[in-house]
């Protein structure tokens, strides 16, 4: 039996299937379980993966309306990135020489209240061609499912304005839309703290209307865990399942508050307890680390204070990798693309940082930026590997093997992407918006 294939992708040097169980991989031993087919190709038919395995045996059995030959090259499922700031508006370029710097810049505006202010200024046309060019690149980059976030709006209204946006947005890109209730607490809190968590409550009814997920910041800067659980038991209760921004500056009893809300995934998780850990594990919380942000801030990095050696200000995080995997959690990595702590659209960026800041191997990385990003997104099942039956989100790479993807670094490698079986991007450019 010979049947149609509305596309083929076959003789693929490598293709890596990043393959497991939809509620994620864990542990050592399976995450360092990578499989990969030589010779191999894919075939698929309207949105879907129909065949996967080596070339002949998917060319006895199918044929193809459109037929590319990957030979040379690496196939890989699309990138799900799990955490995204995507609309808002200004760069942080200045702050962040002073910070590498270590000289003060007085009169510099920066932190999230900057980006704050140029976000509730902006217009929603600026906000949504920027968050679109944004998406251009996450695309280019191999990119095929986004988590985006609000945040640069701090108070009920604002927020709600950011989410409406990013719901709108249209894009090859299917975008999982968060309202972030918690991030930081707003400068002027008139009326008190709790005042400001009951407005964000009382507009919980609205953002489940056009959120998936609500967000909370369980951290010593963000929010206590009891506001959190406020928040987070109430979204619950509209429908919207859950994130946490944990521990990042401290342990703030994020991963707890994330275990008790079973939320979908808790990120950054800097200083979470081996106890958190186990928690998110038994809850099935997935745990998203962003080694974009430690790189960009240089927390691993000492520094010159008044002419003196200090240490790190953060964790040696290849040892909380270890300890997150070793808990038996679910570990994923994610860009948190933001103006502020990880301009990095780049998934293959992530992959690079992740084994060059936190020790991990090229198997362990693409299972965390695939598979278990697709199950902190709650997508297991229908995508983050190339499996019969997964949505055909399908990377063609300019190099050969996975493992070439992160030991070379700085430059593309992604040439053509498809998303749900339709070609959405080639050499950079997206498809549809190759003649503007
Ligand atoms: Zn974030």
């Amino acid at each position: 039996v010979n049947q149609r294939a509305n596309l083929i992708v076959g003789h693929a040097h490598e293709l890596v299937t990043c393959r497991g169980p939809s509620t994620g991989v864990r542990g050592e031993f399976a995450l360092n379980q990578l499989e990969t087919i030589a010779d191999g190709a894919v075939a698929v038919v309207g949105h879907e993966i129909v065949a996967v395995g080596s070339t002949d045996r998917v060319l006895a059995d199918w044929h193809a309306e459109e037929y590319v030959d990957a030979r040379g090259r690496l196939l890989s499922p699309g990138f799900v990135d799990p955490h995204s700031h995507l609309l808002f508006s200004g760069a942080r370029y200045a702050e962040y020489e002073a910070r590498v710097t270590e000289r003060a810049r007085p009169g510099i505006d920066s932190g999230i209240r900057y980006s704050v202010n140029r976000t509730r200024s902006a217009s929603d046309q600026e906000l949504v061609d920027q968050a679109i060019a944004d998406l251009d690149r996450m695309l280019a980059h191999g990119t095929t499912t986004l988590e985006a976030k609000t945040g640069y709006g701090l108070d009920a209204s604002s927020e709600l304005r950011l989410l409406r946006l990013t719901a709108g947005l249209r894009h090859a890109i299917e975008i999982a839309p968060t309202f972030l209730a918690l991030h930081v607490p707003p400068a002027s809190l008139s009326g008190g703290r709790q005042r400001f968590i009951d407005q964000i409550i009382e507009a919980l009814p609205e953002a489940s209307r056009f959120a998936e997920y609500c967000d909370v910041t369980a951290d010593p800067i963000g929010f206590t865990p009891d506001e959190c659980l406020q928040v987070g038991e109430k979204a619950r209760a509209l429908g919207m399942r859950i994130r946490v921004h944990a521990d990042q500056t401290g342990d703030g009893d994020g991963a707890r508050v994330a275990a008790q809300l079973r939320a979908s995934g808790a990120d950054h998780l800097d200083f979470t307890s081996d106890q958190g850990f186990r928690l998110m594990a038994e809850a099935g919380t997935v745990a998203t680390l962003l080694p974009g942000v430690t790189y960009h801030m240089c927390e691993m990095t000492s520094r010159i204070r008044e002419g003196n050696l200090v240490e790190a200000e953060k964790p040696f995080m290849p040892l909380v990798a270890k300890r997150a995997i070793r808990a038996g959690g679910i570990v994923a990595l994610s860009t948190d693309y933001n103006p502020g702590t990880s301009p990095t659209p780049s998934m293959q960026a992530v992959m690079q940082l992740a084994a060059r800041l936190y020790r991990l191997s090229y198997a362990e990385i693409w299972h965390m930026c695939t598979l278990n990003s697709a199950v902190a997104l709650d997508r297991g099942h229908d995508r983050g590997s190339l499996e019969v039956g997964k949505r055909a989100d399908l990377l063609l790479w300019n190099v050969a093997t996975h493992g070439m993807a992160i030991n070379r670094f700085g430059y593309n490698m992604v040439d053509r992407v498809w998303i749900a079986g339709r070609e959405a991007c080639r050499s950079g450019a997206t498809i549809g918006r190759l003649v503007m």
